[in-house]
């Protein structure tokens, strides 16, 4: 009763639009349902597109992936998207880092759970974590957009949400500063799992909104192995193909 009195209060304030092109939609539409017909349709789906041979990253063009490239050790057995980040989804995804709707993230957390689902059909996890996000990027009240997206996709796969076993320390330099292999570096030696007996033998899925390089990912399904995870699988809402 609560619950629906809130729901129709909400789309009389905010009424519903679509997360990508903004376009209004009936009063009716569920949160994760909030996109109109066409983006549903035409959205730049990973499913499609040309992969990783060995992590499954979207890629541009060969056949790896950059970081499976240049470390063939990476920490993480694959990494998975639901969209490329490019046009809408990027313009989207900003919305969500500013606007905390969360149709947002139902949205995006319904279409993640469609591709691992299909990605890992014979796969049990122990565990969904979001990649944490440093103090200084996250607002006032403490909002992390990958911990709100990584919730909703617990909660639609099923698995135990453990929100704050993964911290990343305050930067020390200026990542504006540094190179690209600087940067990359510097991402690795800055996570800290905060309790390793908690994920130890656990097979992992780590989730963020975005995954552009893929230095986060890396650096924290790193510290999950060394942890002692048994395996981490990284999925992020939208990741870039270019490298
Ligand atoms: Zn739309
Ligand atoms: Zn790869």
């Amino acid at each position: 009763m609560v619950k629906r009195l809130r729901t129709r209060l909400e789309n009389l304030f905010f009424p519903s639009k679509c997360i990508f092109c903004g376009k209004l939609l009936p009063s009716s539409t569920k949160r994760e349902e909030s996109l109109c017909p066409e983006c549903e349709k035409k959205l730049p789906y990973c499913v499609d597109t040309l992969k990783c041979k060995s992590c499954h990253r979207p890629i541009h063009e060969g056949v790896y992936c950059d970081a499976c490239r240049k470390h063939p050790q990476r920490p993480y057995t694959r990494l998975m998207a639901a969209y490329l980040y490019r046009d809408r989804v990027k313009r989207s995804i900003a919305r969500f880092k500013r606007e905390r709707y969360r149709s947002y993230g139902a949205v995006y957390a319904r279409h993640l759970c469609a591709v691992i689902s299909y990605e890992c059909k014979d796969l049990t996890f122990d565990l969904a974590l979001p990649v944490p996000a440093r103090k200084a990027r996250m607002n006032k009240e403490g909002y992390n957009q990958a911990a709100c997206l990584a919730r909703m996709v617990a909660k639609g796969m099923g698995i135990p949400y453990g929100g704050e076993l993964l911290r990343q320390k305050e930067e020390r330099q200026k990542q504006s500063e540094l190179t690209a292999a600087q940067r990359w570096l510097n991402t690795q030696d800055n996570i800290l799992v905060t309790r390793p007996k908690k994920i130890q033998g656990k097979t992992i899925l780590l989730i963020d909104d975005v995954c552009t390089t893929g230095a986060t990912m890396f650096a924290c399904a790193l510290a999950l192995r060394r942890a002692g995870a048994k395996a981490v699988y990284c999925v992020a809402a939208a990741a870039a193909e270019k490298e």
